[in-house]
């Protein structure tokens, strides 16, 4: 006989380690895989929405400049119209000047306006200073005096005509160069009642296009509808001015006089095909740029052209990565701050519960005094054992043990020490027992032991080696006191004297009564007479009979 109990009987028991770290990675799936799944669409939808605002920040960036780069162009040409006012203003005053008008003398007009076009040339950047008859037929250039007696037709002039008093707005060169023109018509008289011609102040408005790339601090250009412009004038123009005309560069558009020369090629090819109205993404030199487009309208309220302005865009680019970035980092961190809370929350949680199952395990299954088998366990391990012995024709072989005269241990001892031989008499069978028997505590002070692959000669051996044992052994009752016990033992089998788990514990038990009634300390075994009645084999199955 060897071994102690089988704690975990085969197809009963189970291996708490092993189930317990499956358990725990099933519950740390269940835990992590839904939090990971949800914080990486967190995560996922966090970044996109930064990423988005950053995109709109730049946008409403972009927005912003245009509006401000528009009301800058338009706001110039207001007082670059007031200066012109001014300056007429002080030309109006002029008596000289009216009557040299009136009477049509150039000589005499041009003594008297050729400081005042030189001094407003330098201080306010007036480049035309015109005198005309009331028939618009132009009387002297100041600015350009060689040049005279062509009509004037633009449409400034022509408004003032119309209206009978000043008219102003941007006027579209020959040259595709924009300016803005101020005329005015003299009258001889307060009344305005005689017209004795129309004086005209111009500027070019080029220096606009210098002060919106010195506030977006990027390049602008400016281009004109070929529609209003003659090629062989704006061909000719350029050549004088020095430059390389280039018609045909574009489809619909040319490139105006004032375009900076320091834009790659490339870079003006690709603004002077952008789309007009929209917002061109564009990128030089590892830097990133929008381009807007400003529309620009003349006096009469046509869209000559359009101005191109390029807003650097890399420094809210750069701000835009380091804030997804930093927002990627920061949610990757707390996502893994959190999982590893719950890895761990989920192994602490998973080991209680395999610890508990394991108490339940133990508590539905074992006695609470002895910790053998209870009576329930007793009887799923029988069945167990049989249907496995019936399936590989095997035998099994049941005990059935009492102690003898239990109730006098209590009476004379105390129940506390009945308790205690119990026990001892628990840990001596499961001692002798070998790994895969079961003993399990039957009722009070009765104990079955159930014998797989045993047949009912060994059976027998094994009662008899155990109650020899048992007589043998000292069991402690306190108080430095210890006692001999006895015990009575039936021997039953399975197939041979039983064929049911039932019929083998009724004979099992039928037994064990005999040997009580034989005087106890002894092993009977069920004979199957044909009498039907319970007999005790001696001397052939080696029963020992002993007194109590
Ligand atoms: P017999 O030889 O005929 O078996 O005599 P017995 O005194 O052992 O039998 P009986 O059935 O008269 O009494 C059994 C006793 O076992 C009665 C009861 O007090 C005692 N007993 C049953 N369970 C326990 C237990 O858990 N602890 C203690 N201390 N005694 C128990
Ligand atoms: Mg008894
Ligand atoms: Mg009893």
């Amino acid at each position: 006989m060897t071994g102690g109990i089988s704690k975990h009987p085969k197809g009963v028991g189970r291996q708490p380690a092993i189930a317990s770290s499956g358990a725990i990675a099933h519950l740390r799936l269940a835990f992590l895989a839904p939090l990971t799944g949800a914080s990486a669409l967190l995560l996922g939808l966090w970044t996109i929405t930064i990423y988005m605002h950053e995109r709109d920040m730049i946008e409403s960036e972009v927005a912003r400049t245009q509006m401000m780069v528009e009301k800058m162009y338009h706001d110039h040409i207001e007082h670059d119209a007031r200066v012109l006012g001014a300056a007429m203003a002080v030309i109006s005053r002029d008596a000289a000047m009216k009557t040299a008008l009136a009477r049509g003398d150039r000589a005499a007009l041009l003594n008297l306006s050729a400081p005042l076009d030189a001094d407003f040339r330098k201080r306010f950047g007036i480049t035309h200073f015109y005198f005309s008859g009331p028939d618009r037929v132009n009387l002297l250039r100041a600015h350009q005096p060689e040049r005279h007696g062509d009509a004037i037709n633009r449409f400034t002039t022509r408004e003032a005509e119309r209206t009978g008093s000043t008219a102003y707005g941007v006027e579209l060169g020959p040259l595709g160069t924009l300016t803005l023109r101020l005329v005015t018509p003299w009258y001889e008289d307060k009344d305005q009642r005689r017209l004795i011609g129309y004086v005209e102040l111009g500027m070019e408005i080029d220096h606009v296009l210098g002060r919106v790339q010195g506030f977006t601090g990027t390049a602008a250009l400016v281009l004109v509808a070929k529609k209003y412009l003659r090629r062989a004038d704006w061909e000719s123009g350029m050549r004088m001015l020095g430059r390389n005309p280039e018609w045909d560069r574009f489809p619909d558009v040319v490139l105006s006089s004032g375009t900076p020369e320091t834009m790659s090629t490339e870079l003006v090819d690709r603004l002077a095909s952008a789309v007009p109205g929209g917002v061109e993404k564009t990128s030089r030199a590892q830097t990133d740029f929008r381009v807007v487009f400003i529309s620009l309208t003349d006096a009469s309220g046509r869209d000559v052209g359009r101005m191109a302005v390029l807003i650097n865009v890399s420094p809210h680019l750069a701000s835009a990565r380091r804030a997804v970035s930093l927002s990627i980092a920061g949610g990757a961190l707390v996502v893994s701050v959190l999982i590893g809370f719950f890895y761990l929350l989920a192994g602490r949680i998973g080991r209680r519960i395999a610890q508990d199952e394991a108490e339940l395990q133990q508590l539905a299954t074992r006695d609470g005094l002895t910790g053998l088998y209870n009576r329930r366990m007793f009887h799923t391990l029988l069945t167990q054992e049989l249907s496995h012995a019936q399936r590989f024709s095997r035998a099994v072989s049941l005990l059935m043990l009492d102690i003898d005269h239990f109730k006098r241990v209590n009476d004379t001892h105390g129940h506390q020490a009945g308790d205690t031989v119990l026990k001892g008499l628990s840990e001596l069978l499961n001692r002798q027992a070998r790994a895969i028997d079961h003993v399990c505590r039957y009722g009070g002070e009765e104990i079955t032991i159930i014998l797989p692959e045993i047949d009912f000669a060994a059976a027998v051996n094994v009662a008899e080696r155990l109650r020899a044992a048992v007589e043998m052994q000292l069991f402690d009752v306190g108080g430095g006191k210890s006692i001999h016990i006895t015990v009575s033992i039936g021997v039953a089998s399975w197939p041979a004297q039983a064929d049911s788990g039932e019929a083998l514990i009724a004979n099992a038990d039928a037994a064990m009564y005999t040997a009580k009634q034989r005087g106890r300390n002894q092993v009977c075994c069920y004979q199957p007479a044909d009498t039907q009645s319970i007999d005790v084999t001696t001397s052939a199955v080696t029963v020992t009979e002993k007194e109590a």
